[in-house]
């Protein structure tokens, strides 16, 4: 069963509340240069309609850094207001002393403290972004990563533990130093100055086991908003099963306050694949509704023809071709649940468990088939234009009419 959620400290991103009560929160990630203006916002844009609330961009040179301006004044000039993140490595200061609006025109700045601030050596990178942050009113996430994590820390952690009577096992130590390193660093801001209602942390690593423990140890040990994501995920089906799962394991702990999925796209897809897949696993675990829920089977050796094939694929692709206009129209709209079946086999009861359901009653050249609203037989259709008598059933739901 679903847990409650963790209660967390509220964090503004922008226009956008992460953490207290809000939702949980859905996250992305540009994949084109920043330096190309029209690519950058483009995509952007694609990912805020897609669904994504928040929208992180690499500012890695000087030439992204001159066009972060120009980006963001395209995407407020037409009314997108999605809050924008900075993700730098190592040159942040450079590009800041160069281009100082830089860090004004951004919501949030993700720091890496593996890059910017050394352990034992305690050099002033991590205290001048924090400053920076602090004089622009600006929220951090505090970014642990696995592939990245400070060295200093791990091998101090790692020779203190191969001197005691029992030692851990190398991997615990890995997840130990992990949170550690995200505290010692929530810490670290607090003594110069940040507010706590100013942080996120990450600790994301690639193996779904090890990057549960370190969320579930470090949600234990701070009330700070935790960004979920499981880096290096993968690509198509592996990406997109392997993120699911993991993000489950931990939302289902009442773990998490915003998501996102990382997958290696296919050249040429969509970048906002990552987004739908966010909103999926949110609305598949009822912790936030998108769309309607299209519950329908597989199909097997009963279904001989491909009607029930068609008409599923049709009432998906009607929905999301109709998702903008019905999203703000009908208040049931996002919260509907459509059974869309095969045969008899499940199909009756499939179709009255949902509020509107149809399913094909076996694969004879003209069946008749049924459709329920709310566990009750409505209507029986036949012929043609089966697809298109379903859509106005559904649009006299959704119109309450019925
Ligand atoms: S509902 Fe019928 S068609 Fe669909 S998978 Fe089950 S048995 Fe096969």
């Amino acid at each position: 069963m679903l847990e409650k959620r963790k209660q967390t400290v509220a964090v503004m991103v922008g226009n956008v509340q992460v953490g207290g009560w809000a939702p949980v929160v859905v996250q992305s990630m540009t994949n084109t240069p920043t330096r190309d203006v029209f690519a950058t916002t483009m995509q952007i844009k694609e990912l805020a309609m897609a669904g994504s609330e928040i929208v992180r961009i690499t500012v890695n040179d000087d030439a992204a850094a001159r066009a972060v301006p120009k980006i963001v004044k395209n995407l407020r000039d037409v009314g997108v207001m999605v809050p924008i993140v900075w993700d730098f490595h190592y040159n942040w200061h450079l590009l800041l002393n160069k281009f100082p609006e830089l860090a004004a025109n951004l919501d949030k700045y993700r720091i890496n403290p593996g890059n910017v601030w050394k352990w034992e050596k305690r050099d002033d990178n991590f205290r001048q972004i924090i400053e920076c942050a602090i004089k622009y009113n600006t929220p951090v996430r505090i970014w642990i990563n696995g592939g990245s994590l400070d060295d200093d820390l791990l091998q101090a952690n790692m020779d203190a533990n191969s001197k005691l009577e029992h030692p851990k096992k190398a991997g615990e130590v890995f997840i130990d130093s992990m949170v550690e390193s995200a505290l010692l660093s929530v810490e670290k801001a607090i003594e110069y100055g940040m507010p706590e209602n100013m942080m996120t942390i990450s600790v994301k690593m690639s193996d779904i086991q090890d990057m549960v423990q370190c969320y579930t140890m470090l949600s234990e040990r701070t009330n700070l908003p935790l960004h979920l994501g499981l880096t290096e995920a993968g690509g198509s089906t592996k990406g997109i099963v392997s993120s699911s799962i993991a993000l489950w394991l931990l939302l289902q702990q009442g773990i998490g306050d915003t998501i996102r999925v990382s997958i290696t796209p296919e050249p040429g897809a969509k970048r906002s694949l990552e987004v739908e897949v966010c909103k999926n696993i949110l609305q598949t675990l009822w912790i936030r509704n998108f769309q309607p829920l299209i519950t329908s089977c597989p199909g097997c050796g009963r279904t001989s023809s491909d009607k029930f094939q068609i008409l599923s694929k049709q009432i998906a692709d009607e929905l999301a071709l109709k998702y903008d206009e019905w999203k703000d129209k009908y208040k049931t709209f996002t919260t509907t649940n459509i059974a869309v079946m095969g045969c008899i086999v499940n199909g009756p009861g499939e179709a009255r468990n949902a509020d509107i359901g149809i399913f094909l009653p076996w694969d004879g050249e003209n069946p008749v088939i049924p459709v329920y609203v709310r566990g009750k037989t409505y209507k029986n259709l036949k012929g043609e234009r089966v697809f298109e008598e379903f859509m106005d059933i559904l649009i006299d739901y959704f119109e309450e009419r019925i």
